[in-house]
């Protein structure tokens, strides 16, 4: 009778420790790491030289010898500054007396024990930038040049993210917003990675060093990690996109970014929303540029001649270009999107701001009209701030305004 008996309470038994390891020993499917891997100074074309000032020593593995190698580095002290320099190989050629003495490495590791150092690089053409980092630090050679990958709590990464995403006086919830939005940024590009390494450019989000964290941006963080944005049918993390304003509201994913962005079915559902909360923003009024046809024509690469089709907040899907001068043959459209980048790179970021733009001609120029700022997908960081100050919305709200049918989980 007992051995009858006794068999429910085993299930039981069983089922209940299974539901204890469950919920309190596994990690939840999307956990983040303890510390990230960031690509520094991605947004320069390459480093010949590098200069770090501050307390750091050189760890192992430090690599091993490669004289004779194709392009290693060379690692010297300046006790007297209390800086390292590392020179790559073409730098090496104008700076021979700098290699005396020096070590030659293919890479170097360095440790910072989490005080900041200052790291200035110099690049082509006498380009050189200069920001704060803390960590371990690994500088090793690429084809021609140096690269530097920097290792450092998840946590410092997202709040120096927030502070260099967000602009100076954003309220505590817009900040709070961002950290969520941050999270989920670098979820899924972990996500995506080969080698558990990503860019510290805008190209994924911007990340410029310690000097971007302050008080207010580690606070906001403190209080939402590692909250994220989830499917509120899946409850997994969805990819998000942010911009800085959108200026009358926000466009879908799939429509803007078209179908090499289709990867994440979860994104690709969700349209855009109404929002004229951007208002404060200085790129809510329309933004004029003109520029000689033939000028433009030739950082191109091609002839834009017309938009084809819009969406439906007005943002170019379609434009109709022409690849040869006088051929019929080599007119074909490329998307809205495509476009815009493609005038950003040739003309600069700031010139066509927004990716809500017209643009006409007049016999000699072509003349463009841009509202907003950024891709205007997903998040509006004007209009989060908008909603904030005008209706007293949490950070809760706010990106549930932007992004319907998330919920925001640990
Ligand atoms: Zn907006």
């Amino acid at each position: 009778m007992s051995c009858k008996h006794s068999k429910p309470y085993v299930l039981w038994l069983f089922v209940c420790l299974g539901l204890f390891f469950s919920i309190f020993l596994l990690p939840p499917a999307h956990a983040l790491p303890a510390r990230v891997t960031v690509q520094l100074f991605t947004f320069l074309p390459r480093i010949d030289k590098v200069v770090i000032s501050g307390r750091c020593r050189l760890v192992p593995p430090s690599g091993n010898a490669v004289f004779g190698a194709a392009s290693p580095v060379v690692f010297s002290q300046d006790p007297k500054n209390n800086s390292r320099i590392i020179l790559g190989a073409s730098s090496r050629q104008s700076n021979r007396q700098n290699s005396r003495g020096a070590l030659c490495r293919q890479a170097f590791y360095l440790d910072t024990d989490n005080l900041p150092v200052q790291i200035k690089v110099l690049g082509p053409d006498g380009v050189s930038k200069t920001a704060r980092y803390a960590g371990s630090l690994k500088i090793y050679a690429t084809a021609g040049g140096i690269a530097i990958q920097n290792r450092l709590p998840i946590k410092q990464y997202l709040a120096a993210v927030v502070g260099s995403e967000c602009p100076p006086g954003f309220s505590q919830s817009s900040l709070k917003a961002q950290a969520v939005l941050a999270t989920n940024v670098l979820h899924q590009a972990l996500k995506n990675s080969s080698d558990g390494c990503i860019p510290d450019s805008t190209q994924l989000q911007s990340f410029g060093g310690l000097d971007h964290a302050n008080s207010r941006t580690i606070a906001a963080v403190d209080a939402v990690f590692p909250r994220m944005l989830c499917d509120q049918s899946t409850g997994q993390p969805i990819e998000v996109y942010y911009s800085s304003t959108c200026a009358g509201g926000t466009s879908d994913a799939l429509k803007i970014f078209g179908s090499a962005h289709n990867a994440s079915p979860i994104s690709s559902k969700r349209g855009g929303v109404p929002c004229t909360y951007c208002q404060a923003s200085p790129f809510y009024k329309p933004q004029i540029y003109t520029i000689d046809r033939y000028a433009l024509q030739g950082k191109l690469g091609y002839q834009p001649m017309s938009i084809e089709a819009r969406d439906e907040r007005g943002r170019p899907l379609k434009i109709k270009i022409q690849t040869a001068p006088a051929s019929v043959h080599d007119i074909k459209t490329i998307s809205g999107y495509a476009f815009w980048l493609d005038l950003g790179k040739a003309l600069g970021w700031g010139k066509i701001p927004g990716n809500l733009y017209d643009m006409r001609t007049d016999n000699a120029n072509f003349i463009f009209t841009s509202r907003g700022c950024g891709h205007g997908v997903g998040f509006c960081q004007w209009g989060g701030e908008g909603l904030a100050l005008k209706k007293g919305f949490h950070y809760q709200r706010m990106l549930y305004y932007y992004f319907p049918r998330t919920k925001i989980k640990d």
